[in-house]
């Protein structure tokens, strides 16, 4: 975003292509001659855009970058925050034999991280559960584990995956307790409420997910109330822009739950 003064703002989204192109035809409708430095404003823009199908808050953080800029202070000064250092986890992107996933753990436990991030995608449960089980015996003791099944973002334009149900997301939560799972990530499709409901409740492991509840807060606030997960994870960027998930924060600390912000690194190259 550029305003006509020529401060520009950046924010980045999730594509799986060029499907991007053109955009800008429309976020002009909405977005020119409108105040850059007033949030409320631009977010009711974005959700009047919603409101038609384009859900286009990943442009919010950019209005953000401006207001930062034209005020010569960081964004986190803008909200309150500090300067602070943070743990960061390993988070692995493929999946692996167990033998290839216990050495690689073994190497990010030599570079410093004391958790590793496992994924979970194979359509044979029992392949799923002997990964993290042979994981965590061999290296549990060292290092805590998380696995992510990416049940709520199944990216099958890249490769098919299993869809899990209720039941095998038990199943694989009892394994996972057996062995100390210290989390399970989106073990289910990310408007399944009521069995994520379900399932908080009866695994012994925390359940998180959230990355991708875009113009989240409606919804988020709904699944927070009806504690869907015991660790919200939604994207400042994804999500609904930063105001929106600062919003969230807050909502988790009210109703005694986590967050862990989901995030793009620096080459704009989904973590999650
Ligand atoms: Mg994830």
């Amino acid at each position: 975003m550029t305003t006509k003064d020529g401060v520009e703002g950046y924010g980045a989204g999730p594509a799986m292509g060029r499907e991007r192109a053109g955009l800008g035809e429309l976020l002009g409708l909405y977005l020119l001659g409108e105040d850059a430095t007033d949030i409320d404003l631009i977010q009711q823009r974005l959700r009047e855009m919603a409101y038609v199908g384009w859900r286009n808050y990943w442009v919010a953080p950019a209005f953000w970058d401006i207001k930062g800029k034209l005020a010569g202070k960081p964004v986190y000064a803008l909200l309150g925050g500090k300067p602070c250092t943070v743990k960061l986890y390993a988070s692995t992107g493929e999946v692996k034999k167990p033998a290839a996933r216990i050495r690689e753990a073994e190497a990010r436990y030599a570079e410093g991280f004391r958790t590793i991030k496992l994924r979970v995608h194979d359509f044979d449960e029992s392949v799923d559960i002997e990964q993290v089980t042979e994981t965590a015996k061999a290296i549990g003791d060292k290092m805590k584990i998380g696995v992510d099944a990416n049940q709520a973002w199944r990216v099958t334009a890249i490769g098919d995956a299993p869809l899990w149900d209720l039941e095998r997301a038990k199943r694989f939560a009892d394994a996972c307790a057996e062995v100390g799972v210290a989390w399970i990530e989106e073990p289910l499709p990310m408007d399944g409420y009521e069995d994520l409901t379900a399932l908080t409740k009866y695994s012994k492991v925390p359940i998180a997910g959230g990355e991708l509840h875009t113009g989240a807060f409606p919804e988020l606030r709904m699944m927070i109330e009806r504690k869907c997960y015991d660790i919200f994870q939604p994207d400042a960027v994804f999500t609904g822009g930063i105001d929106q998930t600062f919003a969230i924060t807050k909502l988790c600390r009210e109703h005694g739950l986590k967050y862990s912000p989901h995030n793009l690194d620096k080459r704009n190259r989904v973590r999650g």
